[in-house]
């Protein structure tokens, strides 16, 4: 097992507008910042200290590990409880698939940034699209050239490693990834040089905002140690300011998890919650899927043509 004490550095500035007018949002332990923290396995959930952004409301662990430090543990880490939830993640992958296709007229070439065992890639090969993925987790990453064929082109590496020609994709996709990289708007910026004039980027978040956020505080589920960004409808928006580049849309849509599982990390965070646990197995219910809403924002973007004429409106869903 391998454990990071050394070389984190702690931030002091907002990473996404640079102001220094940050406060104390929550206080928590010193994050493990090892195997057992990281990944839906994770026994370790001390978020550490919170700050938060008095001008932007970005939310931002004060502990902020190198990137290389964090690949190293994305690439080992256990992914045993996360591959246990196929079912859910499927019906999750095949929501963001809607959405995807709520912008795009027809199929084109997709890279999914963070694409875990390839669900959501699996879902877009199926209905047309040319697919390309990143997965930095070793395990994640074999299983999804599983899914999608001995021959697909998923690589074990992260968006900072990929040497991608600009303008390679007509959409760029990252569900549930900004949130644990150090730099998001540098991450944002490398994500859109790959996407053809026209091209849509697609980016889910938690949302700090969210009703869950607001009534569970220290509580909410999203709060955990490999998260390093927590983000606002203004900060979300203020990561992608470049110009050429257009916000269309912002929304929110529920994730899919068996009772069980809800159960398991509900228990984790409200420790009065961990009968529940033998009830739902008491009743056969454990194995049931259902849908749930954790308090996360998704946005699109649209990199516009040379002639920048895109007018579209900015369209707001569920939120
Ligand atoms: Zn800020």
């Amino acid at each position: 097992m391998e454990r990071l004490d050394a070389a984190v550095a702690a931030a002091t500035e907002c990473p996404v507008c640079g102001s220094s007018h940050t406060k104390l949002y929550l206080d928590g332990a010193p994050p493990a910042l090892d195997n057992a923290a990281f990944g839906s396995s994770r026994t370790e959930l001390s978020f550490g200290r919170i700050l938060r952004c008095r001008d932007c409301g970005f939310g931002f662990a004060e502990t902020r590990p190198a990137e290389d430090q964090l690949k190293r543990l994305y690439r080992q880490m256990d992914v045993a409880v996360y591959e246990s939830e196929v079912q859910g993640r499927t019906r999750t992958a095949r929501r963001h698939r809607k959405i995807l296709q709520r912008y795009v007229s027809k199929p084109g070439r997709i890279l999914d940034v963070g694409c875990a065992s390839g669900r959501f890639l699996s879902e877009c090969a199926s209905a047309g699209w040319t697919v390309t993925g990143l997965e930095p987790s070793r395990i994640l990453c074999q299983e999804a050239q599983r899914l999608l064929g001995g021959g697909a082109p998923i690589f074990p590496i992260t968006l900072q490693e990929a040497d991608f020609p600009e303008s390679s994709f007509n959409a760029v996709t990252m569900w549930d990834v900004l949130e644990h990289v150090p730099c998001p708007r540098e991450f944002l910026r490398q994500a859109l040089c790959l996407l053809k004039p026209g091209g849509l980027l697609f980016v889910n978040v938690p949302n700090l905002d969210s009703l869950q956020a607001r009534c569970m505080r220290r509580r909410w589920p999203l709060f955990l140690p490999e998260h390093l960004n927590y983000f606002t409808r203004e900060s979300l928006a203020r990561c992608c300011t470049q110009s050429g580049v257009r916000l269309i849309a912002l929304g929110s849509r529920p994730v899919s998890f068996s009772i069980g599982y809800i159960v398991h990390r509900a228990g984790q965070h409200v420790p009065l919650l961990r009968p529940l646990g033998r009830i739902a197995a008491r009743l056969s219910i454990a194995d049931a899927v259902v849908p749930v809403w954790m308090g996360e924002l998704y946005a699109v973007w649209n990199k516009t043509n040379a002639s920048g004429r895109s007018q579209d409106a900015l369209v707001v869903e569920g939120i």
